[in-house]
């Protein structure tokens, strides 16, 4: 009762607020929620929290929430606590990482991002309040050509590419410049195996090289040449033949002219 009288001094709720807090926070609007205790002393801006297994969380750092069945995967931006009946509840804000089936008609609109993993993410403009109890883990976010191929299997690595921003529902940089290798042209996926050719130095998918893995083991220890550079040497060989052979029509013609003039 005391306590009570004490928080009564610096926030005066109304029976209207009081029902419009609690059912905020039973529908998770945290939004709402948090915005009637702005600029009260129930409110406390954190630098940082300390998560379950003890690490220190803070902003800027990436992190997994889990609310349901849904994994949210969010870059830190704000964290607060807020008491409520004598205890403190945090708060996490951050931007939504949005993952290739997150894009709105993405198989319409973007139809490449079929050739995303479940590694793929996509920071975007979208905000929003996770409370502390929803928190998973840390993750690490990396661009996708820093990303350590040793530590590809680990739950919380993940890799990017590009921001998305939903408003106007465009990808920074475009699709058109993520990088791709192999003649497929497909988007560069970390966990694929790729070979590169000893001629024109391309990468290409062991899937997409026409040889076996087996054989590829073997070939990638000593000499590997794309089927391209195996068709473009063929066709030079074939017309370097051309070439010898009109020179032999040029010859035996200029031949029979020198016979003739001498006729
Ligand atoms: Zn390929
Ligand atoms: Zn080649």
């Amino acid at each position: 009762m005391q306590q009570e009288n004490e928080q009564m001094k610096y926030v005066k709720f109304t029976k209207e607020d009081k029902a419009i807090i609690m059912k905020s926070l039973e529908e998770q609007h945290f939004e709402t929620f948090i915005s009637y205790f702005r600029n009260t002393e129930l409110l406390v801006e954190c630098q940082y929290m300390l998560t379950h297994s003890l690490q220190k969380l803070a902003p800027t750092e990436n992190a997994e929430f889990q609310v349901g069945n849904r994994h949210y995967y969010v870059k830190i931006t704000d964290m607060i606590k807020i008491r409520i009946n004598n205890e403190w509840a945090a708060f996490i804000k951050g931007h939504i990482y949005y993952r290739a089936q997150d894009v709105q008609n993405y198989k319409q609109d973007f139809p490449k991002l079929n050739e995303c993993t479940s590694k793929d993410l996509f920071l975007t403009d979208q905000t929003e309040w996770f409370i502390s109890t929803t928190f998973l883990q840390k993750i690490q976010v990396k661009p996708i050509d820093e990303y350590n191929i040793l530590t590809i299997e680990l739950n919380d690595e993940y890799y990017t590419r590009a921001e998305y921003n939903t408003q106007e529902q465009k990808f920074n940089p475009p699709i058109s410049e993520w990088i791709t290798y192999c003649f497929c042209k497909k988007l560069y996926n970390p966990r694929e195996h790729y070979i590169q050719c000893n001629q024109c130095n391309q990468w290409v998918h062991y899937s997409c090289s026409d040889r076996s893995d087996k054989e590829l083991k073997i070939i990638s220890e000593l000499k590997f040449i794309c089927f391209q550079c195996v068709e473009e040497n063929k066709n030079n060989k074939l017309n370097l033949q051309d070439n010898e052979n009109q020179d032999g029509q040029l010859t035996k013609l200029n031949t029979t002219i020198q016979v003739n003039k001498k006729k």
